[in-house]
């Protein structure tokens, strides 16, 4: 005869085995009923042997997908313990991992993508080192070039200078020493940059406002800034920074006179200044809608000696100056050009810590 309450505390066992191997609640009452229903109507004797094979069912559903997930958790936290260690070889299995497949497969995809991003910037650091010694050798030659043609240049000047005072301006020899004088001129001036891309005399620093340095350096060119139109978008706080004013006007008036160059049919130069984006830096950008940069000429434009301009205009010193300064004082110098549309420099410069 068929006995419900029989049946239920098998049906009872059975629902709370499966319980802690976490099914779901429909499933429980389901296997509850029909264990109930059935153990219902067997003999007493078949109870216990029931219960003993429900017993040992419900233990392996809850400590088989325990073990695996305990051996899954442990191999992934050990990989990501190597990854971690600096080592981002081997990858996660991804099969047979008790539903954890999806986040080794997302570890894997995460420790690519770190890899990928080490090699660019293992690529980045080698290049820049070579970059830095090239720089460093070209200092010193250019160092020692410009002390060996700063003495007899200045004697060539001080003559040069002597005769063409004591000729008469009728007279025709007057015109060609003019011209000696004039180009022994620009001979200095080119020695002095080299000495300007050498120097290692320590920076004048002093707690400086950006803005009134970019102002002071208009007033500067005001006469060279006249065949155009210059605009400035100040912030409206001063731009505290820890700098040399002299040093760092050379690199707004390096970038301003490139603009200029630039803009030989007018156009507008823009000066913004205000916080960077980069925590802890101000920036000065300098815009021009000139001529643009060449793509291809982008990454040589801090190199010494490279120039676009023609012989007697540039000597390709100007740039690599100013990247000199800016890092000096712990700063970069980002370019964003497009050739036809115009070119933005931003100088970054930390902010002083008093701001
Ligand atoms: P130089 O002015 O003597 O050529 P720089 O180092 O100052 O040397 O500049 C290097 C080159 O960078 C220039 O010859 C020019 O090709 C390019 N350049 C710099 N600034 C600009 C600009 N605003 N627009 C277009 N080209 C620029």
């Amino acid at each position: 005869m068929v006995n419900p309450r029989k049946g239920a505390p098998l049906g009872l066992f059975v629902g709370l085995s499966l319980a802690a191997a976490g099914v779901d609640a429909t499933v429980l009452w389901a296997a509850f009923s029909s264990t109930r229903q059935a153990s219902a109507g067997l003999p007493s004797t078949a109870l216990p042997w029931l219960a003993a094979a429900a017993l040992s069912l419900s233990v392996g559903a809850v400590v088989l997908p325990t073990v695996v997930m305990l051996r899954a958790n442990r191999s992934l936290t050990e990989l990501a313990r190597r990854w971690a260690g600096g080592s981002l070889v081997g990858r996660a299995r991804t099969s047979g991992l008790a539903g954890l497949g999806g986040l080794a497969d997302a570890l894997n995809q995460m420790a690519a993508s770190l890899q990928r991003r080490e090699e660019t910037s293992r690529l980045r650091e080698a290049e820049l080192v070579g970059q830095t010694e090239r720089l460093a050798t070209t200092a010193r030659l250019a160092a020692g070039v410009a002390h060996e043609l700063n003495n007899p240049l200045g004697g060539i000047l001080l003559y040069g200078d002597l005769l063409v005072e004591s000729t008469p301006p009728d007279d025709p020899r007057h015109e060609n020493m003019t011209k000696i004088v004039k180009q022994a001129t620009r001979a200095r001036d080119i020695v002095r940059g080299l000495l300007d891309f050498a120097r290692v005399s320590p920076a004048e620093i002093d707690t400086l406002d950006l803005n009134q340095l970019v102002r002071d350096t208009l007033k500067l060119l005001e006469k060279q800034l006249q065949a155009i139109q210059v605009r400035t978008e100040q912030s409206t706080v001063d731009l505290l920074v820890r700098a040399d004013a002299g040093r760092l006007q050379q690199v707004f008036v390096n970038i301003i006179l490139n603009a200029l160059d630039a803009m030989k049919d007018g156009g507008v130069l823009t000066i913004r200044t205000g916080y960077s984006e980069k925590p802890g830096f101000c920036r000065v950008a300098i815009s021009d809608n000139g001529c643009g940069i060449r793509e291809e000429h982008l990454p040589h434009l801090f190199e010494p000696f490279f120039t676009t301009k023609e012989v007697g205009r540039g000597v390709g010193l100007g740039l690599a100056i100013s990247y000199g300064i800016v890092r000096q004082h712990g700063g970069d110098i980002e370019v964003q050009s497009q050739v036809g549309a115009g070119t933005t420099f931003r100088v970054m410069i930390p902010a002083a810590e008093e701001a």
